[in-house]
């Protein structure tokens, strides 16, 4: 696959400086992106956050641009939207230093065909799990999505090894590994420097939680551990845009919630439609439609 390069990369600055981040409405040679970027600045990294548009359920990509280098963390789903970043990231002007996979959810790796020139780490599990399930997952989404997703899968081909500590470029990147949370294992990677926390799906922005693994109860706990870094002021989520700690009381009510709608209902339907009723201004509805796909299994 071909990029070419941008020609073009102008910012409009749209809103919010809360959390010292601005969203952008960014256009590429006159094309206005359908993903979202929101930019973290902070003394040693700046972070773009590229939020994908809610036909792929809002999933971001983080780039983390050090001062000669880039790393980025997970690589889209769709086909559109990795290349978007792809293009994005081609206007930055500055190599990959590597792109990490935080899980072995398909919405984090399907992208990874565009970056098929980068070292391409993840914990072990995701690594093998992505080795031995990721066809089968392709082949799963094929005949709804067709040419929107991968033909191919690209498996990691480096370890970070967790609990692990490394230095890029100056930025201390510190790595751990989460069990049983939204995916059986997630990476959590701290950048303490910067006081931020790259929790990709273990936090959720305003958007419904895929909560297909039924880990319900660890995952709050999990939050809670993360609540509980006070040191780190701005979270970088999974789905939704960057937020402030905070994210984690709302995720931990948004779970208590589903595990008691979960004890009352019966259907898939039901769970759905009592989560919309309570988060109504919750976007990604879908991602309930594919939980329920594994919380009620047809046979
Ligand atoms: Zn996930």
């Amino acid at each position: 696959m071909h990029f070419k390069k941008l020609a073009v990369v102008t910012a409009v600055l749209l809103a919010s400086r809360s959390l010292n981040h601005a969203c952008h409405a960014i256009t590429q040679g006159g094309k206005t992106m359908k993903g979202t970027i929101v930019i973290t600045n902070k003394e040693n990294v700046k972070i773009h956050s590229y939020i994908s548009p809610e036909d792929s359920t809002l999933v971001s990509t983080q780039i983390i641009e050090t001062k000669h280098e880039l790393v980025v963390v997970d690589a889209q789903f769709l086909r559109p939207y990795a290349r978007e970043v792809k293009a994005y990231i081609a206007g930055l002007n500055k190599p990959i230093n590597r792109i990490i996979i935080s899980h072995s959810h398909p919405d984090h790796w399907f992208g990874l065909e565009f970056f098929q020139d980068v070292p391409v780490y993840s914990l072990p599990e995701t690594k093998e799990e992505i080795e031995k399930l990721g066809d089968v997952i392709i082949q799963s989404k094929k005949p709804v999505l067709g040419d929107l997703v991968t033909d191919k899968k690209y498996v990691p081909t480096k370890i970070i090894a967790a609990p692990g500590k490394e230095a890029i470029d100056g930025v201390i990147f510190e790595f751990e590994r989460i069990k049983s949370a939204e995916a059986v294992i997630q990476l959590l990677i701290k950048l303490p420097q910067a006081q931020v926390l790259v929790a990709q799906d273990l936090a959720f922005n305003r958007v419904h939680l895929f909560i297909g693994q039924k880990e319900f109860k660890s995952w709050m706990q999990i939050a809670q551990s993360m609540e509980a870094l006070k040191d780190y002021s701005i979270i970088l989520a999974g789905h939704g845009e960057p937020a402030d700690s905070k994210i984690f009381h709302e995720n931990i009510q948004y779970l208590n919630d589903v595990m008691e709608i979960f004890l009352k209902v019966k259907t898939g339907a039901e769970l759905k439609h009592a989560l919309v009723k309570k988060y109504p201004a919750y976007r990604g509805a879908v991602l309930l439609d594919i939980s329920n796909s594994f919380l009620y299994p047809q046979p």
